[in-house]
C-alpha cells in the first residue's frame, strides 16, 4: 500500500524468504524500481550472489556497522531520487509540464494491451487550438507559450484523480486518452473541455470565428483487437479533427 524509496530486507524470515520477496518486487511494474538492500547474518558468497541475482542492489552482513549501512542507504537513496527525476524529465513536456509524446505512446500501448484483455473501449480525443498561428503573430510567441500553459493546466484539472491521460501531442495539439470509456463518456469529456476553454476566455482578436481562443476536437472510441494497433485509433481521431476544422472549427466530431 506504500511506495517506499528503499527497502532493507532480511533473508531469513518466518514464512516467505527475502530472496522470494525481492524477486516478486522485481517482477511487478509498480515496485520494480524500488532498490532492495539485503541485510542478513548469512555471510557466504553463494548467498551474496543470489541476493544480486534476484535483483538486490547491495548486500550487508550482520552484525552491521551503522556508519557503513547509513552510507550505503544514502548512496542508494540519492541514486533513486536522481533516477526518478530523470524519468519525469523524459516523460513530461518542458513547456506545459504535462505528459509528452513519449509518455503518450507508452500509455497508449499499455492501455491498448489492457483493453484487448478486458474487451473494453479505449477512447481518444485529439485537440487542436484554432487559429493559433494568428495568435502567435499578433500577441507574440511568449504570450502563445503562456496560452498553451494555461490550457494545459486546465486540462489537467479536468482529469484530476482519474485514470485518464492528457498529453501534449505536438505544438498546439493535445491528446486525451480514456481507458474503459465508451463514446458517450468521451463526448461528455469533450463538452467539459469546451466548457473549460470557454471559462478560460483567453482573448483572441485575430481568430476568424470568435473573440476568445477556441479548440477543435476529433473523437474516436474502439474496442481494440490484435488485428489493429493504437495508431488506427489516432488515425480515426485525426480524420474527425479534420472534419471539425473543415466544418467551422470550435466544435468536435466523432
Ligand atoms: P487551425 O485553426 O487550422 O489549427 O490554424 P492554426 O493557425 O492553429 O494552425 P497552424 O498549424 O497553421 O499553426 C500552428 C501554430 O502553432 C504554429 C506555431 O506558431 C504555433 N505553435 C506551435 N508550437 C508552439 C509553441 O510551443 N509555442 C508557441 N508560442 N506557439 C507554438
Ligand atoms: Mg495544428
Ligand atoms: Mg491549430
Amino acid at each position: 500500500s506504500q511506495r517506499p524509496d528503499l527497502i532493507l530486507l532480511d533473508v531469513i524470515m518466518p514464512g516467505i524468504g527475502g530472496y522470494e520477496i525481492c524477486a516478486k518486487l522485481k517482477a511487478d511494474d509498480t515496485t520494480r524500481d524500488i532498490p532492495v538492500i539485503f541485510v542478513t547474518s548469512i555471510a557466504d558468497p553463494d548467498s551474496e550472489n543470489k541476493g544480486f541475482l534476484v535483483g538486490g542492489v547491495d548486500y550487508v552482513v550482520k552484525p552491521i556497522n551503522p556508519v557503513t549501512l547509513r552510507a550505503r542507504v544514502k548512496t542508494h537513496l540519492e541514486l533513486k531520487h536522481k533516477t526518478d527525476l530523470l524519468k519525469s524529465l523524459a516523460t513530461l513536456d518542458g513547456l506545459t509540464g504535462i505528459a509528452n509524446r513519449r509518455r503518450l505512446n507508452d500509455f497508449l500501448s499499455q492501455e491498448w494491451r489492457r483493453a484487448i484483455r478486458s474487451s473494453k473501449n479505449l477512447s481518444l480525443i485529439l485537440l487542436d487550438i484554432d487559429y493559433f498561428k494568428n495568435y502567435n503573430d499578433y500577441y507574440g510567441h511568449q504570450e502563445g507559450d503562456i496560452c498553451l500553459q494555461k490550457i494545459a493546466l486546465m486540462f489537467q484539472k479536468i482529469l484530476e484523480r482519474s485514470t485518464d491521460l492528457v498529453a501534449r501531442y505536438g505544438g498546439e495539439e493535445f491528446c486525451f486518452v480514456m481507458p474503459e470509456t465508451p463514446l458517450e463518456g468521451t463526448i461528455y469529456l469533450a463538452k467539459q473541455i469546451q466548457h473549460g476553454i470557454a471559462e478560460l476566455a483567453i482573448p483572441h482578436l485575430k481568430s476568424a470565428i470568435s473573440s476568445i481562443v477556441t479548440v477543435s476536437m476529433g473523437l474516436a472510441s474502439i474496442i481494440p483487437t490484435l488485428n489493429n494497433d493504437y495508431n488506427d485509433l489516432l488515425k480515426i481521431a485525426d480524420q474527425k479533427l479534420y472534419l471539425a476544422k473543415h466544418n467551422g472549427r470550435n466544435c468536435f466530431y466523432y
